[in-house]
């Protein structure tokens, strides 16, 4: 096992009917401002819930953060918290909505221009405003985690940040918030869920034994209750393991002590930012290919995914790595989200572009080795068609 420093400060509050503890939670003389995406919080009712809960307190609403939260958008709720001098932030929906509401909170107090939040990676945030969080899509972890990705559209630059100012005071996991998910939702929490876990298990063996059978519980459970939860939208204890599944699978415990990958992530991003595809499907895109390419240098823990998750027992460790791969991409296949660029529309000829931008933006030794250039990246783009 690696040394490691492990801090997570955020309280969940797990269960139906928990957004009445907003009350306990927000400070009684706090000036709230509540974060939306579109128009689902308002549609299921969940805003009402919200506001109710906030009770007398002096409340503002920013509506319309985007899926893939842009910058653009981010600035305009800046300007609202320093004009209206507001001082608590809530955030209200999926990924999107918390990580744009951890930009606000951090460059609210930034001086100097905010897109160098994302150019330094966090490394500049001093301070953030304290914010909470009502999670209405199991996916990403950000309700209790330190990351953030934004997007720049004028750029088409979608890049990530990561500062301890930025983790939520508190999430309020209600599994029945999650009813009225469209099933391409659901289908990408549980692809990103199983990737953020990827990401940080599937390396090289690290003697780390606890991390590797958390991991692999993690996984299971995603190809358990994944199907389930697409086939029964409203059964409660369904809704809830996925959801506390997403969250474990980035908050920091699983990746204490040992190395992380993300290449996939970093590399997924640039589709998004250029082509607009839903983070989870690029990630199930890029993934078997990218399992491929590295297979020499990830064979050991390869195998291990391949016994230990998907049960396999025969064959050769390079047969069982292969069957694994196979089997992963037909359970992304499964929940419905396709993993071929051309499913998308894309081919070849946007490849150039792809990895250019990648290399634009310092992605160029990605990896638990760095050593996933953008020359590999072509590859596995072009197997990935
Ligand atoms: P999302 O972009 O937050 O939301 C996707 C869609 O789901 C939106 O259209 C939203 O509609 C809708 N929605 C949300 N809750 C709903 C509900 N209960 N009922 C009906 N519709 C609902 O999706 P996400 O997958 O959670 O977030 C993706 C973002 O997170 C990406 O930008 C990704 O890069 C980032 N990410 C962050 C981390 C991290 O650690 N911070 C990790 C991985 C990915 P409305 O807009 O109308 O609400
Ligand atoms: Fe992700």
């Amino acid at each position: 096992m690696q040394d490691f420093s492990f801090y997570n400060p955020t309280r969940i509050e797990f269960g139906a009917g928990k957004i009445a503890r907003l009350d306990a939670l927000v400070p009684a003389n706090a000036r709230v401002l509540v974060l939306l995406g579109g128009e689902s919080a308002r549609r299921s009712g969940t805003l009402d819930e919200v506001l109710t809960a906030l009770g007398e307190r002096e409340v503002q609403v920013f509506n319309g953060i985007e899926p893939n939260p842009s910058f653009e958008t981010l600035m305009k709720a800046v300007d609202q918290v320093r004009e209206q001098q507001l001082d608590y932030l809530l955030a209200v929906g999926g990924g999107s909505v918390i990580d744009g509401t951890k930009f606000v909170a951090a460059a609210a107090l930034f001086n100097g221009d905010a897109w160098d939040i994302l150019l330094q990676g966090g490394q500049n945030v001093t301070s953030a405003l304290p914010f909470g969080s009502v999670l209405t899509l199991p996916a990403t972890g950000s309700e209790m985690n330190k990351g953030s990705v934004i997007t720049r559209k004028s750029l088409a630059a979608k890049l990530p940040f990561a500062s301890e100012h930025v983790y939520p005071q508190f999430s309020i996991l209600d599994p029945v918030k999650t009813y009225t998910l469209p099933p391409r939702q659901i289908a990408n929490g549980v692809v990103d869920a199983f990737m953020h876990v990827i990401e940080q298990y599937l390396t090289y063996p690290a003697e780390a034994p606890v991390q590797d059978r958390f991991a692999e519980g993690l996984l299971q459970t995603l190809i358990e209750v994944g199907p389930k939860a697409l086939a029964n939208p409203e059964d409660y204890q369904t809704r809830a393991s996925l959801m506390w599944t997403a969250t474990l699978a980035l908050n920091g415990l699983i990746g204490s002590g040992v190395p992380q990958d993300w290449a996939t992530h970093m590399l997924g991003h640039e589709l998004t930012a250029l082509h607009g595809l839903d983070h989870a499907q690029t990630l199930a895109i890029i993934l078997p290919e990218m399992l491929r390419q590295r297979k020499a240098a990830k064979l050991g823990k390869l195998v291990q995914y391949a016994e230990r998750v998907w049960n396999i027992d025969t064959g050769s460790d390079d047969d069982k790595a292969e069957t694994a791969i196979e089997c992963t991409r037909d359970f992304f296949e499964a929940v419905g989200v396709k993993t071929r660029l051309s499913d998308y529309g894309l081919g070849a000829e946007h490849i150039d572009n792809i990895i250019d931008s990648l290399t634009n933006h310092g992605m160029t030794k990605l990896g638990e080795h760095n050593d996933v250039t953008p020359e590999h990246c072509r590859q596995i783009l072009l197997a990935s068609i």
